[in-house]
């Protein structure tokens, strides 16, 4: 009874309906743990506002083991269809604010009037950009300041020139991009060696249209209706310098989404993400997480390990509720 929140074209969820797991999230980790979640015959609901997280944010994958090369929006379209080949419903559109436990069952509520019950939870929000915390970063966010190359990129076609800040695959990968677009990018980063895999490291040295500008920061963003220039500073020298840009792509890494994880009751490292142990056990009895929001394999965050801990979730999800006798198996939730 009540609100049936839309989902896709054919399915819905009705305001406080009852599932094995919700799994918040639908990137590699949450569709993931979908998958595997839904083949332990658990009724599963991925819950998220969009579909493929990080992946969203890169062109083409080439290290998913047996796929080969494959276009990042075709990976996101399998893990979504394998979910949901195996009964998972996925509903999009709806930002998830809190899970609280009410009598021994989780009680999930959010945007678009979102509100669920679970027998368990597995949290796979993935991570949140980092911003610069700079003098017109905030003013000028969607006229000129981007936090993702690959996605704003071609908005910049025959512009004259861009800066890309950070030394990582992002940034890299963001300024070979870019080259493409624009007649000039500065690659600004604060050290003079990248973070970045030598493959792209090579590429960038070697286009002649990419300058680099090492052991700088961005100190200002400047402009009157859209960015018009960065003000750089050496860190060594200490000298300033204005860059004229049309805009800049901030491709400085990721944070966890900490305070909600904290609101949440849900214990976290130093740097904010949600401790995990080996089982991707939180510390809250049937709270469970998986991928870039957790403190596992921090330094390696690749599709494939993402994949991984989703799946080593859904099974601790699975033991769980066996364990706890509230998994009761819905055969037919198989019948294809
Ligand atoms: P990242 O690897 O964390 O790199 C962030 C970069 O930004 C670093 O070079 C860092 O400098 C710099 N940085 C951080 N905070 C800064 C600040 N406040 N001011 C200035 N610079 C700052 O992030 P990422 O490049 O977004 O990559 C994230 C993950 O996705 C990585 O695991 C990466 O391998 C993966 N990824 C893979 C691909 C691919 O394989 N095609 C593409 C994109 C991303 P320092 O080096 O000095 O710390």
């Amino acid at each position: 009874m009540g609100l049936r929140l839309r989902m896709g074209k054919r399915e819905g969820v009705a305001r406080g309906e009852t599932f094995d797991v919700v799994i918040v999230g639908a990137g590699p980790a949450g569709l993931s743990a979908a998958m595997y979640s839904a083949r332990f015959l658990l009724k599963t609901l991925v819950v998220s506002q969009d579909v493929g997280g990080q992946l969203n944010l890169t062109n083409l994958v080439e290290d998913y083991p047996g796929l080969g090369r494959i276009s990042a929006s075709d990976l996101v379209a399998r893990f979504k269809s394998h979910a949901e080949e195996f009964k998972a419903k996925v509903l999009t559109g709806v930002r998830v604010s809190d899970i609280r436990r009410e009598d021994g069952i989780f009680r999930i509520t959010g945007s678009q009037g979102f509100d669920v019950k679970a027998k368990a939870v597995i949290i796979a929000v993935g991570s949140e950009r980092r911003k610069l915390r700079v003098p017109g970063e905030e003013e000028f966010q969607g006229r000129g300041v981007s936090y993702c190359s690959i996605c704003d990129g071609p908005l910049f076609k025959g512009r004259k020139s861009v800066a890309v800040v950070g030394g990582g695959d992002s940034a890299l990968e963001g300024a070979l991009l870019l080259s493409g677009y624009v007649g000039k990018v500065y690659l600004i980063h604060r050290r003079d060696k990248f973070r970045a895999k030598p493959y792209y490291v090579e590429q960038v040295r070697a286009r002649s249209n990419i300058e680099l500008v090492l052991n700088s920061v961005v100190e200002r963003i400047e402009g009157s209706e859209t960015v018009e220039r960065v003000i750089v500073r050496n860190k060594i020298t200490g000298e300033r310098i204005p860059l004229s840009v049309d805009g800049i792509f901030i491709e400085i890494g990721f944070e966890p989404m900490r305070e909600w994880f904290e609101k949440l009751g849900l214990e976290v490292d130093e740097r904010g993400y949600i401790k995990v142990d080996e089982w991707m056990r939180t510390n809250i009895e049937g709270i469970f997480a998986a991928g870039d929001c957790t403190s596992a394999w921090i330094g390696f965050r690749q599709v494939v390990t993402a994949a991984a801990m989703g799946a080593v979730a859904a099974y601790s999800a699975y033991n769980y509720l066996s364990e706890k006798g509230l998994y009761q198996p819905k055969v037919e939730l198989l019948t294809r």
